[in-house]
């Protein structure tokens, strides 16, 4: 079976729930919801998973279609959860599969971590035969007495018992086939995951009798043994990997634990990009500075490995929120103000393009009213409007209208209501009803959930009747306390799954080049 929930933390419980109920459940989600999950995370890695539970963790290095440029393997390693990395589809069912069996048998979430990048491989692989049940057998709960249940009274004996598990898994990792080394060389590079498919398409057809390379696909806890091996097979090592020195940090420990004075280059002497993706134009141009006898065989150059960014083309004319920021700069205008607008991610951010530009703040979903509010705290003076979308909503807006609501502010709160998340590719709203599977799913009221809320004004408009809309927006643009609008209008590109708005992916793929 298969859901989708509003947002990664309800998602994360679910699978949670799912696994302590006897079914092995995955959990999908990418670097920015993976910290929305975090708080349950941090006790299921103190209690038992039961059936089994796997994160299947997408960074965006580069933040392709990110608010940020995020590394969450450092965050995970906070977490405390074992992470593994595949560098091939391939790997990646391989992976996926031995990631439900440890976490099985360790009794943790276990993470398998991709990246964009890794996402537009193409690779024929071999599905293995899994069964696939679409119905759960219906049976009693098991109990067991504090297996789910995580106190102050325990919560130090799990703490220890979790570093236990992470010993046990780190020693397991010795011998994982996901570890390998090749070559006798003297020049060591360590590389993960997608990075090290990147590192065998630059070196196709180089010459690699002066290096060893090992390859990790277990990459927290790390296999001790395995790199410090490695570091006194060599006499210099570069690490390579995308953002943050993760690896090299831990790596370095290990050396100065085991005495090894092997140099480790990699971000720390700079001689790897810190930040965004690190494409093979970028691994190509730091082997050199590392090993003087490289000679590359191909050509690796920025514009080959450029993707598409989110499109920068503003709202079209038929989009149900072009008339809603019409209207407001209509009135803003002649009404001499100049409301701050800080808007959730989604359709609404394209008010920052012209013939709009009138974005002020944005950060992550939900986020807008909190923002808003604290605006209003502040003592900011100009009308505050904090836009939200449907989804933007539904995942953690609606915590932030409670919370406006309750303790009284005074800004505007406008709800776009599509019906659908037509940035990450038009899935069904839950004010629709329907889900990603097909489920009939029931419907949820954005207007009555606002109605339950003691806000001062609350009013529901179809944004194309614009006479009708404008009264509105103006009573709510200057009126005071918490107000709320619902523009209610679908998207008319739901049924397509393209809106001109956006740029097509399509070119987003590459091959794997050594394969
Ligand atoms: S996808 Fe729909 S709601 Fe989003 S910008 Fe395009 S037309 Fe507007």
């Amino acid at each position: 079976m298969d859901c989708m929930s509003t947002n990664e933390k309800v998602a994360f419980e679910t699978a949670v729930g799912a696994s302590i109920g006897g079914v092995p459940a995955l959990m999908g989600c990418k670097g920015v919801g993976f910290n929305v999950a975090l708080d349950p995370m941090m006790v299921a890695n103190l209690t038992d998973v039961g059936a089994g539970l796997v994160i299947l963790l997408g960074d965006d290095p580069g933040a392709w279609a990110s608010q940020n440029d995020q590394d969450t393997r450092p965050i995970a390693w906070g977490a405390e959860l074992p992470m593994l990395e595949p560098a091939t589809p391939s790997e990646g069912i391989e992976m996926t599969q031995y990631a439900f069996q440890l976490s099985q048998d360790m009794q943790m979430p276990v993470i398998v971590r991709i990246t964009k990048s890794f996402g537009a491989m193409k690779e024929v692989v071999n599905l293995p035969d899994i069964p696939i049940t679409s119905r759960v057998t219906p049976h009693l709960f098991e109990r067991h007495a504090m297996r789910w249940i995580s106190l102050p009274k325990n919560a130090v004996q799990r703490h220890r018992r979790l570093h236990g598990r992470i010993d046990a898994i780190s020693s397991n990792y010795e011998t994982s086939s996901f570890n390998k080394v090749t070559g006798v060389g003297a020049y060591g590079i360590i590389a993960a995951g997608m990075i090290f498919t990147k590192l065998t398409d630059v070196l196709a057809d180089v010459d690699l009798s002066e290096v060893s390379i090992l390859k990790l696909g277990t990459i927290w806890p790390l296999p001790a043994k395995t790199i410090t091996d490695f570091l006194q097979s060599v006499e210099q090592v570069l690490i390579l990997e995308e953002n943050e020195p993760f690896l090299e940090t831990l790596i370095k420990s290990m050396a100065y634990d085991a005495g090894l004075r092997t140099p480790v280059h990699g971000k720390h002497d700079q001689l790897v990009y810190r930040e965004g993706e690190l494409f093979r134009w970028q691994i190509a141009e730091a082997l050199p500075k590392f090993w003087p006898g490289y000679s590359p065989a191909h050509r690796f150059s920025p514009e080959e490995e450029q993707k598409a960014m989110p499109s920068e083309a503003g709202l079209p004319e038929n989009c149900p929120y072009t008339p809603v920021f019409q209207i407001l700069n209509e009135l803003s205008e002649s009404s001499g103000l100049s409301p701050v607008y800080v808007v959730d991610p989604g359709c609404a951010i394209k008010i920052n393009t012209p013939p709009f530009e009138i974005l002020d703040i944005k950060y992550s979903m939900g986020s807008s009213i909190g923002i808003a509010s604290g605006l209003v705290l502040a003592g900011v003076t100009d009308p505050v409007i904090a836009v939200v979308g449907d989804s933007d909503f539904f995942h953690l807006g609606v915590n932030a209208l409670f919370n406006v609501a309750h303790q009284g502010s005074n800004l505007l709160v406008i709800i776009l209501e599509n019906s659908t998340t037509a940035l990450s590719g038009f899935q069904p709203s839950p004010n629709l009803g329907g889900s990603e599977s097909g489920d009939v799913t029931a419907s949820l009221s954005i207007e009555q959930i606002v109605q339950a809320c003691p806000v001062t004004f609350a009013e529901l408009i179809d944004p194309w009747d614009t006479t009708a809309s404008r009264d509105i927006l103006k009573a709510a643009l200057t009126g005071s306390g918490v107000r709320v609008v619902i523009s209610r209008s679908p998207c008319p590109y739901i049924e397509s799954g393209f809106c001109p708005g956006y740029k097509s992916d399509e070119s987003d793929t590459i091959e794997i080049l050594s394969r």
